[in-house]
């Protein structure tokens, strides 16, 4: 038997699909690819070179169509936009004169202009660009490998079956591959939550974590144990015996809290002394109504339309295609769709100088109107049944509201002439609360609208003056933050004397720490991340209205974010027995 003289070693990523594995990995090594750069010496070489394109690029639009109609939804949405990367003609043209005025190989051609294609992408403040980013580079090895080898990929011969994939980074088609080989898990030393890779594994469940850094990667071969803890974002390497019986038995916990949290699908969302809050979940693609309605959400407080943006942007039939069946699906509940909200943090696909405070949101809308009326058409289009509301998202002016209303009448005077559309009905107008002017105005522009919803993310950054992704600040970003807490509990104090509905869709809905003191401020929605509404619904319903109303009050006089953190942990180990978070705070602890 071989002894074991490796030592453990954990590595933190991020976080970006839950669940708890432990087992052996299987290293995916990225084959090297070399680009010729051989000069093409004949007319014939030339069009053989261009052929040779062709066939390479119609067998990756080939082998990318394949089993495509039973992807869901969202991924099928990545796969088409490679589809249609492939297909551009421009690529097409580029390629060919490449190879034919630079005299160069098909190989060079195409690798040349993906590449030029990347960098534009990597320029961006953008997460979410910078990760397509990366897939074209992945798209551009995949096709000079498909040229070196007459249009086919090699596939990886290796055990998939039940193993951790251990790799930089996977394509889309590697991802789909690796679930379908029965791969259990995944973990990356580069990866975004928003990579595509992220979304298809989330959708099928399987724990994972990313960016844990070229290190982790060198500590680790095919063959090794590892955990793969996605609740809290970390792997551990060689596990010791103590740290595999302590995961083991997490994992265990894990499954019978989930059973014990299941047994609240059903009920409704009512605080311990009979006091009912709007329970819904925020999405971020179609394909996580799977995961909302497991968990039994009331409906959509707010579906992040941004994903639709590179590929569809102006399609408006797909629009209203897409928000329809998502409508269908959550009727008779609520379908919050919040307008792009492009810029800073988001999907945009051109560099700003300002990203947070420049253009971004409704501001980018309203300059551009096409974008804007293709959008809110294919919103009314979706309200046939009368479920469907419509949120601004990054309100900072009474005239932003007022603008969007004006097109949002005329839109559905419009569309409402046509007799084939009798059946529509005007949908609801709500305002994202994520600017400090909007908060500080909300009593005003409640006189305008139907709803409001607090985006918290982004009222820590404005109010704080902390960008939300900044490494080096991360610790002083935070939700708790007693400004923070006064600015919403201002506009829930505004909304409740309008009578206008509140709900709160930002981070703070679905942190434990946040839910009582938003119970307390009385908001009427809370809309969390999918896999906190069964935690959320635990605390709504362990926790009586009325203490969470004095903890309030104690809380507005606080001075600093210890302070309340202390005050809402003691207040919840009074009346919740045990708390799973998703985000693992309290699993940290005790790690
Ligand atoms: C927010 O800002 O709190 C919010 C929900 O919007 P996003 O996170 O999409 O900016
Ligand atoms: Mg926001």
């Amino acid at each position: 038997m071989r002894t074991r003289t490796r030592k453990e070693a954990v590595y933190k990523g991020i976080r970006v699909s839950p669940g708890i594995f432990i087992g052996k990995v299987t290293i995916i090594a990225r084959p090297s690819v070399t680009v010729s750069t051989r000069k093409l010496r004949s007319d014939k070489a030339v069009e053989e070179e261009i052929q040779k394109f062709m066939a390479a690029r119609d067998m990756f639009v080939k082998d990318l169509e394949r089993g495509i109609t039973t992807l869901p939804e969202s991924i099928l949405t990545v796969v088409q936009s490679q589809i249609s990367i492939l297909k551009d003609p421009n690529l097409e043209r580029e390629v060919i004169a490449i190879i034919r005025e630079e005299r160069r190989p098909a190989e060079y051609a195409v690798n040349k202009v993906l590449q030029k294609l990347s960098r534009q992408l990597q320029r961006s403040e953008s997460d979410y660009m910078r990760e397509r980013a990366e897939e074209i580079k992945r798209m551009a090895s995949d096709f000079v490998l498909r040229i070196q080898n007459s249009g086919h990929l090699q596939g990886h011969k290796v055990i998939l079956r039940n193993r951790a994939i251990v790799t930089d980074d996977l394509s889309v088609q590697e991802t789909l591959r690796s679930i379908r080989a029965g791969a259990k898990a995944f973990a990356f030393s580069a990866g975004g939550k928003t990579s595509h890779a992220g979304i298809i594994i989330r959708n099928y469940h399987l724990p994972a974590v990313f960016a844990l850094g070229d290190e982790f990667i060198s500590s680790v071969s095919t063959g090794d144990r590892v955990i793969v803890d996605g609740y809290t974002g970390v792997v551990i390497v060689h596990p010791k015996k103590a740290t595999l019986l302590r995961y083991k038995g997490l994992r265990e916990r894990y499954k019978l809290q989930e059973k014990k949290l299941l047994e609240l699908k059903d009920k409704p969302a009512m605080t311990s002394d009979q006091v009912r809050l709007t329970l819904l979940a925020n999405i971020d693609v179609p394909d996580e109504l799977d995961l909302v309605k497991n968990y039994g959400a009331q409906g959509i407080g707010l579906f992040r339309t941004e994903y639709l943006f590179e590929s569809y942007k102006l399609d408006e039939a797909i629009q209203t295609r897409i928000y329809r069946k998502v409508a269908r699906q959550v009727y008779p509940g609520p379908l919050v769709i919040r307008l792009f909200d492009l810029g800073a943090d988001k999907v945009f696909g051109r560099e700003m100088k300002h990203p947070a405070l420049g253009m971004r949101g409704i501001r980018v809308l309203l300059k551009d109107e096409k974008l804007l009326r293709t959008q809110i058409r294919a919103i009314i289009k979706a309200n046939q049944q009368g479920n469907v509301k419509l949120m601004i998202p990054m309100v900072s002016l009474l005239e932003e509201v007022e603008a969007v209303k004006e097109i949002l009448k005329q839109e559905y005077r419009q569309l409402k002439s046509n007799p084939v559309n009798k059946a529509l009905q005007l949908p609801e107008l709500g305002i994202m609360i994520e600017t400090p002017s909007a908060a500080l105005m909300s009593d005003i522009l409640a006189d305008h609208v139907n709803f409001f919803s607090i985006g918290t993310n982004d009222l820590t950054q404005y109010v704080l003056a902390v960008a939300r992704g900044d490494a080096e600040l991360a610790h002083m970003y935070n939700h708790l933050h007693p400004a923070v807490l006064r600015s919403i509990k201002w506009v829930c104090d505004n909304a409740h004397r309008k009578n206008v509905w509140v709900g709160v869709c930002g981070e703070l809905a679905s942190d434990p720490l946040g839910v009582p003191l938003l119970i307390g401020m009385r908001v009427d929605e809370l809309s969390v991340a999918p896999g906190a509404l069964l935690t959320t619904k635990n605390i709504i319903n362990s926790v009586p209205y009325e203490e969470a109303k004095e903890l309030v009050n104690k809380v507005m006089k606080l001075s600093t974010v210890d302070e309340v953190r202390d005050a809402v942990t003691s207040f919840l180990k009074k009346y919740v027995e045990e708390i799973v978070l998703e985000g693992g705070a309290y699993h940290e602890d005790k790690a």
